[in-house]
């Protein structure tokens, strides 16, 4: 399995599909797939899978984590020359508009990430998505939806620590599009190939940023071998 791995790493051969796994990243998916691999990033998240690590400390490394993967994520954001003044002299210094930038967050979990990614980007804005399936109907049910207001003139990336089954990822953005954002990626910690294909059938245009490609969904819709709930993780709840 190839990815797009960040620049200064080569495109790495990752967690290797056991045998019986049977579904495989689609080719036309891959290019849409970054994986963040570096030092840093794979430490930190090793140290978050250990069961034995605390609600503190899962919930303090998934903010570094967080803090690391957003540098990739916002890679080619725009930039604008300004004018400065150094003690020196008068320089053209380049700056973001950070206020441009949403972090959608998918209830729960992708609360976990936002204190990270807002140490990095601090006047972005943020929105949340509330979504559950029904497990009667299996449909997807918004419960919470706030954004920003003129969603038309902002860059999206949104977060969630899990890149599961892919289908309330896949409803969250489908409803994020009707606020017309210039454009959306989606940032996680860990995803599977069936997370990943669902997500990009459904949103082609979608950029996928994660730390890791496990092997595959438990019957229960879990990540194998993966870290857990990662809510309950967060927020000591279970
Ligand atoms: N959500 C989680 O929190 N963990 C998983 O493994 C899958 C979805």
């Amino acid at each position: 399995m190839k990815v797009r791995s960040t620049p200064g790493h080569e495109s790495s051969s990752v967690n290797k599909p056991s045998p019986n796994t049977m579904i495989q990243i689609t080719d036309s998916a891959l290019p849409f797939v970054h994986l963040i691999d570096h030092p840093l990033v794979q430490h930190k998240l090793t140290l978050m899978r250990k069961k034995e690590a605390s609600t503190k400390s899962f919930r303090q490394l998934l903010g570094e984590l967080s803090s690391l993967m957003v540098y990739e994520v916002t890679r080619d954001m725009a930039t604008q020359a300004v004018q400065i003044e150094t003690p020196l002299e008068t320089m053209q210094g380049r700056a973001i508009d950070g206020k441009k930038l949403v972090f959608v967050s998918i209830l729960r979990a992708g609360n976990g990430i936002l204190d990270g990614v807002l140490s990095v980007v601090p006047g972005a804005r943020v929105g949340h998505i509330g979504i559950y399936r029904d497990p009667a109907t299996l449909q997807a049910v918004e419960y919470y939806f706030k954004m920003p207001k003129d969603m038309e003139e902002r860059e999206v990336i949104v977060i969630d620590p899990m890149l599961a089954t892919g289908n309330s990822a896949a409803a969250a953005i489908t409803r994020l599009k009707e606020c017309k954002p210039k454009s959306i990626k989606f940032l996680c910690i860990l995803t599977v190939p069936q997370g990943i294909n669902t997500l990009h059938a459904a949103h082609p245009d979608v950029e996928i940023f994660t730390a890791a490609i496990d092997r595959e969904l438990n019957d229960h819709g879990y990540i194998l071998p993966g870290l857990g709930d990662a809510g309950d993780r967060i927020f000591g709840t279970q």
